[in-house]
């Protein structure tokens, strides 16, 4: 049954819009007004709207949730699980801590939302989002997918050539069938695991729900070599996004393209190598998670932009979110705007390379 909720949150450090546009968490909403966005109604919500106003989050609506749910889903839902990240800069590894405190200022209160409910929505947008725009085409889609099959998303496996022409003429949205497809079936391919990852996944329950399985019951870079190697279409990137909107961990980097350019050009990593499918699906990014995890230690660790970025531990994934908010409005990949730029003083690409 749906019950109605209001429920308001003091907050600090905390910006709704620059919170939800990077997020994949936006897929399930209309952004309805600065500030403000509504949910797409489901079976489980009605009219919820989530708006904030100076230091206020207003949550409004209704909802078919458990009441001891409710709390949960809406700290996962906002980011607001987590504190400021602003308040962690100065844990991070100097080289990193001025282009931190810069991009905060341009983009201050970003937090990083979780789904609790609906992991195979977002799991549907990560895999529409491959070398597209999120924001101009992914969100269009999902809309459209969402109007059309409602809490049923997997029901687009059966859709008809000319349902999925409907949605759209792009391949993404016939890829998505394939993935969804594949992910779906992961779990009878388990043997072609190699045997440190298999461990991870013996005695666990009957896997009935995929995504949330590999979203909240295993180790994240777990799921992540799992999603690499036996679903089809998932890459690094689409199984590094996932996992930071599903899982309560933000020490992980999608290498989108936008974090490729900030960091090649502020942070003169030219040289390092974005990650590679033949080896995220064997190996861990850093000393530390192999050690933990005991699986092997990849090669290629001292040169991929990932493995750099998870450096700032936990900070990484929102560092990932600020790069694509500045990667996004100014440090794009053709024609980025220098003249306009608010870190162009401590620019390497700007003050150095530009002008050899
Ligand atoms: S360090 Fe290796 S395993 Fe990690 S992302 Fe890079 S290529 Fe993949
Ligand atoms: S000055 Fe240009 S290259 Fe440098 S960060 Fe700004 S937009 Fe990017």
């Amino acid at each position: 049954m749906m019950q109605n909720i209001k429920i308001a949150l003091e907050v600090e450090c905390y910006n709704l819009d620059f919170t939800f546009k990077p997020s994949f968490i936006s897929s399930t909403y209309r952004q309805v007004g600065k500030n403000t966005w509504r949910k797409i109604n489901s079976y489980l919500f009605k009219n919820l709207t989530i708006k904030q106003k100076k230091d206020t989050v207003f949550i409004t609506g209704l909802v078919s949730i458990s009441k001891e749910s409710i709390e949960e889903f809406v700290h996962a839902e906002t980011g607001l699980w987590h504190a400021p990240f602003e308040y962690d800069i100065h844990k991070a590894p100097n080289e990193f801590k001025e282009l931190l405190e810069k991009l905060s200022q341009l983009y201050p209160g970003v937090r990083i939302p979780v789904s609790l409910f609906e992991q195979d929505k977002i799991f549907a947008a990560v895999c529409l989002s491959k070398r597209t725009d999120y924001e101009t085409f992914v969100r269009h889609w999902m809309e459209k997918i969402l109007k059309k099959y409602g809490d049923n998303i997997l029901n687009i496996i059966y859709a008809s050539k000319k349902d999925l022409l409907g949605i759209g003429t792009s391949y993404q949205i016939f890829d998505l069938v394939k993935t969804l497809k594949s992910m779906l079936m992961f779990h009878s391919s388990l043997e072609k695991l190699p045997i440190f990852i298999k461990r991870y996944l013996e005695n666990k329950d009957p896997i009935e729900n995929p995504f949330e399985f590999l979203s909240r019951k295993i180790p994240p870079q777990i799921a992540r070599m799992v999603l690499i190697s036996l679903v089809k279409g998932i890459g690094p990137k689409t199984a590094d996004s996932y996992l930071l909107n599903t899982s309560f961990h933000t020490d992980i980097v999608p290498v989108d393209t936008h974090l490729k350019n900030v960091t090649r050009r502020l942070l003169l990593l030219d040289d390092f190598k974005v990650p590679q499918s033949s080896l995220c699906s064997k190996y861990g990014c850093t000393e530390m998670v192999s050690r933990k995890l005991r699986i092997p230690l990849c090669p290629m660790s001292s040169r991929c932009i990932r493995s750099k970025i998870l450096e700032l531990g936990k900070l990484a994934g929102w560092f990932q979110t600020l790069s694509y908010l500045f990667g996004r409005d100014y440090c794009r990949k053709n024609k980025p705007r220098c003249d306009i730029c608010p870190l162009k003083k401590i620019c390497f690409y700007f003050n150095i390379l530009r002008s050899k």
